[in-house]
């Protein structure tokens, strides 16, 4: 393999205030790895005559990250609505229940793959349903970088789904050895679907294990009442994970809405991650996350776009959202920390920070070709732009997805 150099406009994030912006910007690819990125004409005198050039005719940014979704739910992402407990009770748990068929499960999965490349996604977290078949077909057909777990869940939900759960430990355990754990995540899917002494178990196989953790927590009011019956004894929410061992900085909280300021030095304590979900918080009729009580507490998180719940797995709309909302509270956010949580972050969350997630030498070359907005005076306002539009515009946006160097999408 020779190297090859894409030459277009470059930008790519650095932390949550700032991003770096090249006009006629040069990324050179060796092998799937990024070897040089930067201005075009200096690049130009450190290469040989003969490097390949191709020339695209766009803004390059790296390959989004999607840290919290359900790729079972792909099918009817934005079809439902409602309160939370009741959708799931009523549209999502009989949806999930038809990934008994695994031939349905191929067919979903190549079409999700396909979609969330098409929408410049390349990299994230997703819950399977509990079915290991169906979680095998996902990992299996796997396209980018993804962590998958299957929903463990054994009470307060259809035999649909529990009697098809692996959550007893020892067919846990038997499952993931057959798994490989780099993409694999233990995945409780919340509160209530487990007992205190379940809960507990999978604690301990996550203290066995290297795995990532993702879990849901106090995503609506309802719910927090719920898991107030059922663990009575629980002083709140997060202690009901944290008491079971689940809280770890391998471990991914889905939403965190409805918190307490003990619950956020919890997590804090903690080092586990949130994964922030701006347009399903908005789809079902939940609160706003208390952005600036995550920023007090300095707790890391990264974007998502939880389909079903969310309406589309469109990361452009999920950034586009994010600014929307908390702005529209009054909380000061940037174009920058919208591309920032949407794919650094993300890939830090994941563990892989050092692999993917931006444009820096020896990442994984993943990225994503976003159209160049001719007449725009700044930067910001070309990205904010670029945000624009209602779900199935963003997802049809990128002009273009690269996985390894190599042209997907
Ligand atoms: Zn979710």
């Amino acid at each position: 393999m020779m190297e090859k150099i894409f030459r277009a406009s470059i930008l790519n994030p650095i932390d949550a205030n700032t991003w770096r912006f090249f006009q006629d910007g040069a990324l050179g690819v060796d092998q799937g790895i990024i070897m040089r990125m930067g201005d075009f004409t200096t690049m130009l005198s450190q290469i040989d005559a003969d490097t390949e050039v191709e020339d695209l005719d766009g803004v390059i940014v790296p390959g989004f990250v999607d840290v919290h979704l359900h790729w079972v739910q792909h099918r009817v992402r934005g079809r439902f609505s409602g309160e939370l407990l009741t959708w799931l009770r009523e549209y999502i748990w009989p949806e999930e229940a038809r990934y008994v068929d695994t031939d349905f499960a191929r067919a979903a999965a190549a079409q999700f793959y396909g979609d969330v490349l098409r929408a410049g996604t390349v990299m994230g977290m997703s819950y399977s349903s509990p079915h290991a078949e169906a979680t095998q077909i996902a990992l299996t057909s796997m396209r980018g970088d993804w962590v998958i777990g299957n929903v463990l869940m054994a009470i307060n939900a259809p035999r649909t789904l529990t009697d098809y759960s692996l959550h007893d430990p020892d067919a846990l355990r038997a499952f993931m050895r057959q798994t490989d754990i780099t993409h694999y995540a233990l995945t409780p899917r919340f509160a209530p679907n487990l007992t205190a002494a379940s809960l507990k178990a999978l604690g301990q196989i996550a203290a066995e294990s290297p795995c990532l953790i993702q879990t849901h927590l106090a995503e609506s009011v309802a719910e927090l009442q719920w898991v107030k019956e059922l663990f009575p004894d629980a002083a709140h929410y997060t202690e009901v994970y944290d008491r079971a061992g689940l809280l770890t900085p391998r471990t991914i909280l889905g939403h965190c809405i409805e918190m307490r300021d003990e619950e956020w030095r919890c997590l804090r304590a903690r080092g586990s991650w949130v994964a922030h979900c701006p347009t399903s918080n908005e789809a079902l009729g939940n609160r706003r996350m208390p952005l600036e009580q995550v920023r007090a507490y300095n707790i890391p998180f990264a974007l998502a776009s939880d389909i079903g719940g969310g309406p589309s797995h469109s990361m452009l709309h999920v950034m586009q959202r994010f600014l929307g909302v908390h702005r529209e509270a009054g909380v000061s956010v940037v174009p920058q920390e919208a591309l920032y949580r949407s794919t650094k972050a993300g890939a830090e969350c994941m563990g892989r920070g050092s692999i993917g997630g931006d444009l820096t030498v020896g990442k994984r070359a993943d990225f994503v070709l976003l159209p160049q907005k001719p007449a725009v005076d700044s930067i910001e306002h070309w990205f904010e732009e670029c945000l624009s539009g209602n779900p199935t515009d963003l997802e049809q946006r990128p002009l273009g997805t690269w996985l390894s160097g190599a042209r997907v999408a």
